[in-house]
């Protein structure tokens, strides 16, 4: 029975899909167990093809391979690469030896293909190197080392080494000198004692001399078919090989290729470490932007001062415009929402008496642009005291003396060239306001709210910066105790002695006074939030203002918009790093096409030919998570100081590294697992495309 049959085969090769080229038509030959048999025959003949077509590297366009009497003419890839594998050796012209590497780990690599362990494999390459002749100092050689012969011999081996069935070589002696060219035979002539050997060459003289057989073709067909000496047809010993391919024999290349392109390696290093850091920092600044601000947005004298009102909508069905009233809350609510809070002072609100920007004069010179705010008292454990900045807080609750902030402090330092700590500013209110008095007599009255006096700044609190306004503080008790006394003049006339605090108390709306809202003094900050999350929820019209909210309120809309921008951004570097990743492991795959031709011709998968580059993506993605990682711990602290240090605003950056969602790591496992995710498909995607190449191609390729 024949190893090998080919009945009948044709291969015709498509340009452009339209330009036909019969390379090869109607070959039937057969072919033994063992025996050198030499194809001769003029450049272009098919030579090469029929012995890619034997070697399973392209398919036959028509006829039957038949291999052990097992059918092999249309094989998939993936049985093509195990028959070629366990069944095929290879050597080429130009040797297609792995250059890169040393001797030992070219013979090695079919071994391991073939699921062999590295040091049962090591240990044979090393015998069968022996057993040829080759000296032991030539094993630990880089092959691009190595002389053309050296390299030929080294590639016989190689064909050799798993004890494959048939050999296959192309023109082996073509790029030799004579003496080398007869090594070679009498190499291949040896090994043919084992083994069915199929050479092609120009050399019809060496052909002559040590083939078996000889095949002459001429423009695709076989011309002559002779038998030139006996052929001692002896079966070539073949255990039955049932070992799967281990991918223990990528490591070595994995390791030379990342060496090889460190410098590329390193730049796709540096681009990943900056996208997974910028990553990290802006989640943590997302993450821990709410905390900061809201524990920075504490740091305000008044924040726990806040109006609260309802708002009513007066709608007249004959007009398109809807006036909207504030009323002040009822006693019922005010019960409700007081019993909610430990210590809340609900208080009314003189603010439409006196403004909150009512004329403040130095030396008789008007200052604009500072607010004019109550705080419940300068003895409320509620007050921040740990502001202070410079001079007190008054011990008593008076009129005469204020507190400033910082930016007040700065503000009236510039305009006043003076020290404002001690100064005295004039702060003074002038409003008319008529009253309903049911006496029809006089049913209108109008009197004057007139407020002014002297008010010494006592102190200076060092509140937030950002975003903030110059304030003055006064103490609300000290100014209702006053509006207590306070009389209102020409009502008084009418209706009896009344005070400017219970005209403002009865005032309802259809009275002019009053802004008819209340203050809520609340102890803590933390409450604040509890009455704006109280008030969304509520069904009535309920709405709060405070200053210190506005400017809370500010920062969370700006570092919002500087979120979506920086994410914006991020994906932006992360697309562009995926793209790099993509671009150079597509460049590296293309660039080692000619090594990844040779190992495919060994019988390596190309699924495991794509796995080096995977790897080789893997390493860098790890390496690149590991040094994020390592950069994260060691700038999160500086740059959160420094960003302290610009804009006050404490630890806005916080990575939740040791807990997310409640589990221990999650968030660096997400990270890592996302990083790998972004590498393997960048490198997947590029490589599926250039899957496509044929292997013939390939072979051709850098030849
Ligand atoms: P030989 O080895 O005898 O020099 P080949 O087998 O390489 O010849 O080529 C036989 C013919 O087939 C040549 O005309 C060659 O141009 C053509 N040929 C070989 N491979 C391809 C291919 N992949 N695509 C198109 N034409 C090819």
């Amino acid at each position: 029975m024949p190893l090998l049959e080919l009945n009948n085969i044709g291969k015709t090769f498509y340009i452009n899909k339209k330009i036909k080229k019969k390379a090869l038509s109607e070959i039937t030959l057969h072919f033994q167990n063992t025996g050198l048999i030499s194809v001769v025959g003029p450049s272009g003949c098919g030579k090469s093809t029929l012995l890619n077509l034997i070697g399973k590297i392209d398919n036959p366009s028509e006829g039957k391979l038949i291999f052990n009497q097992k059918n092999i003419t249309k094989l998939s890839e993936l049985e093509a690469a195990e028959y070629r594998r366990k069944n095929v050796g290879y050597v080429f012209q130009h040797y297609h030896l792995l250059e890169k590497h040393n001797v030992q780990y070219n013979l090695m690599l079919p071994l391991l293909l073939n699921g062999w362990s590295f040091n049962k494999a090591k240990k044979k390459a090393k015998s069968v190197a022996t057993s040829f002749g080759i000296n032991k100092d030539l094993l630990t050689k880089q092959c691009s080392l190595l002389s053309g012969g050296e390299k030929q011999r080294i590639a016989i081996i190689r064909a050799v080494i798993n004890s494959t069935r048939i050999i296959l070589a192309d023109e082996p002696t073509g790029a030799l000198d004579i003496n080398n060219s007869i090594v070679i035979m009498d190499t291949l002539k040896k090994v043919s004692n084992k083994c069915l050997v199929i050479v092609v060459t120009h050399n019809i003289d060496l052909a002559y001399k040590y083939s078996d057989r000889l095949i002459y073709m001429s423009d695709g067909k076989v011309i002559k078919d002779e038998s030139i000496a006996n052929n001692d047809n002896e079966v070539c010993p073949k255990k039955a090989n049932k070992i799967t391919c281990h991918p223990n024999w990528y490591f070595p290349l994995l390791v030379k290729n990342l060496c090889k392109r460190m410098k590329r390696n390193v730049f796709t290093l540096l681009s990943l470490t900056i996208c997974i850091f910028a990553s990290m920092m802006v989640f943590g600044f997302v993450n821990g932007s709410n905390d900061s601000i809201d524990n920075y947005a504490k740091k305000q004298f008044n924040y726990c001062v806040l109006k609260i009102n309802k708002e009513i909508q007066l709608i007249n069905n004959n007009s398109p415009i809807i006036l909207i009233n504030n009323y002040r809350l009822n006693n019922a609510e005010i019960n409700h929402i007081s019993t909610l809070f430990e210590n809340c002072h609900f208080e009314l609100c003189y603010d439409a008496l006196v403004g909150n920007v009512p004329i403040v004069k130095f030396n008789d010179e008007q200052i604009d642009g500072i607010s004019f705010l109550p705080i419940f008292s300068y003895l409320n454990p509620a007050i921040n005291n740990d502001l202070l900045l410079y001079g007190r807080i008054p011990n008593f609750d008076n009129l005469n003396q204020i507190i400033i902030n910082k930016k007040a402090y700065i503000y009236l330092k510039n305009l006043l060239r003076a020290e404002p700590l001690n100064s005295f500013l004039y702060v003074e209110s002038n409003r008319a306001f008529t009253f309903y008095t049911e006496n029809p007599n006089t049913p209108y009255v109008t009197d004057f709210f007139v407020f002014g006096r002297f008010m010494e700044i006592v102190g200076v609190v060092d509140e937030i910066d950002f975003l903030n306004t110059p304030k003055i503080y006064y103490s609300y008790l000290a100014f209702d105790r006053y509006m207590e006394e306070a009389m209102v003049n020409n009502l008084s006339m009418v209706v009896g002695e009344t005070s400017w605090k219970e005209q403002v108390a009865k005032a309802t709306g259809n009275e002019e006074i009053s802004g008819y809202s209340h203050y809520m003094f609340l102890k803590n900050g933390k409450e604040v939030n509890t009455v704006r999350e109280l008030v969304n929820s509520s069904d009535k019209d309920f709405t709060i203002s405070s200053s210190a909210i506005e400017v809370e309120d500010a920062l969370f809309a700006l570092v919002n918009a500087a979120s979506i921008g920086m994410e914006v951004f991020l994906l932006i570097a992360l697309i562009g790093t995926t793209l790099i990743i993509g671009l150079i492991a597509f460049a590296s795959y293309s660039e080692d096409i000619k090594e990844l031709a040779i190992l495919l011709c060994l019988g390596a998968r190309r699924d495991d030919l794509v796995s080096i580059y995977l790897f080789e993506s893997t390493i860098v993605g790890l390496v690149g998570t590991a040094l994020s990682f390592v950069l994260v711990l060691l700038f999160q602290n500086p740059i959160n100081y420094l960003i302290f240090r610009l804009t006050a605003l404490p630890n806005l950056i916080d990575i939740p590294f040791q807990q997310f969602y409640g589990r221990p790591f999650l968030f660096p496992l997400l990270i890592a697992v996302s990083t790998m995710l972004i590498c393997l498909i960048s490198t997947c995607l590029p490589l599926i495309f250039a899957k496509k190449i044929s292997l013939s191609e390939e072979l051709r390729s850098n030849d």
